[in-house]
């Protein structure tokens, strides 16, 4: 298994889902882990079970879409552990609706989440990694909605297409302290993001909610499966894991074959 040995991690959005699972398996991999969230009591909760279990973890109060609030949270971070080896760059929402019925606060609210989010940690964990030049990984949320796009969800494979342009600077201006950044693209999940998409997308498409799963979901995977939180927490692992640049700047696409590239 790679070993993320003392690598101080910041997972965002890991209070739930993704986040929460790859927070798990970094600090069952030896990472001291930053559980960066919102939700600060469900924050607390994650960091005290994975201390329970032998792990380290600190839990940190953070809207990604508040300056201040990003950089009071990453310096909490560098201020308990020094430094800051691993970004995974997670937390998201899901808002759907048609385009012509999408207001701009909504449109605004997703761009906000997943892009300036993304923004505001990569640069406060670059500004540490330059520092140091000792190498590091960023890690972003994309989905498989960074290579297609789906009915009644603008905002989010808009934002998701533009983590992998985000990526790819971040690979070509980082990379001469070492530092390597990657996106990862799951398919369909079923965490609370994807529960509350369920009934919501059967109302706005007038289908059943077994058909959602089934007929738009599923329908493009080779095998009709969801990908798990440990998929998608093991190509995380392997990401940060990763020794040299040889591997940066790319999209990996985690989805029982729904996009191949
Ligand atoms: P989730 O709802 O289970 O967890 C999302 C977490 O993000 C929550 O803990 C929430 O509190 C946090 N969060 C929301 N807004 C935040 C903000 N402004 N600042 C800080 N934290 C915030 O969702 P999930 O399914 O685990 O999604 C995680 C990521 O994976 C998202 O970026 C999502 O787009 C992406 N993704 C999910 C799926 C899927 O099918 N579930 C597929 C592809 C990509």
């Amino acid at each position: 298994m790679s070993r993320l040995d003392g690598k101080v991690c910041v997972v965002t959005g890991a209070a739930s889902g993704i986040g929460l699972r790859i927070a798990e398996v970094y600090a069952a991999a030896g990472g001291r882990v930053a559980i960066a969230d919102l939700a600060l009591e469900a924050a607390e909760r994650a960091a005290a079970s994975i201390r329970a279990s032998g792990g380290e973890a600190l839990a940190v109060a953070m809207d990604v879409t508040d300056e201040a609030q990003v950089v009071a949270g990453m310096a909490k971070v560098v201020d308990a552990w020094g430094r800051i080896d691993v970004l995974v760059s997670n937390a998201g929402i899901q808002i759907v609706n048609k385009l012509t019925d999408f207001s701009l606060d909504d449109w605004r609210r997703m761009l906000a989440i997943h892009l300036d989010g993304a923004f505001l940690t990569t640069r406060e964990a670059l500004r540490d990694m330059e520092k140091r030049r000792e190498g590091g990984a960023i890690i972003y949320m994309g989905s498989v909605h960074s290579h297609l796009a789906s009915k009644l969800k603008a905002p989010y494979v808009t934002a998701k297409h533009g983590l992998l342009g985000l990526a790819r600077t971040v690979a070509k201006e980082a990379a001469e302290y070492g530092v390597r950044a990657n996106v990862i693209c799951p398919g369909f999940v079923r965490t609370p993001l994807v529960e509350k998409q369920i009934p919501e997308q059967a109302r706005e498409l007038g289908i059943s909610e077994e058909a959602v799963v089934k007929d738009v979901m599923l329908k493009d995977t080779v095998d009709g499966e969801f990908t798990t939180v440990d998929d998608v927490a093991n190509v995380a692992l392997m990401l940060a894991a990763f020794e040299t640049n040889a591997l940066t700047g790319q999209s990996l696409v985690v989805s029982h074959g729904w996009f191949m590239q």
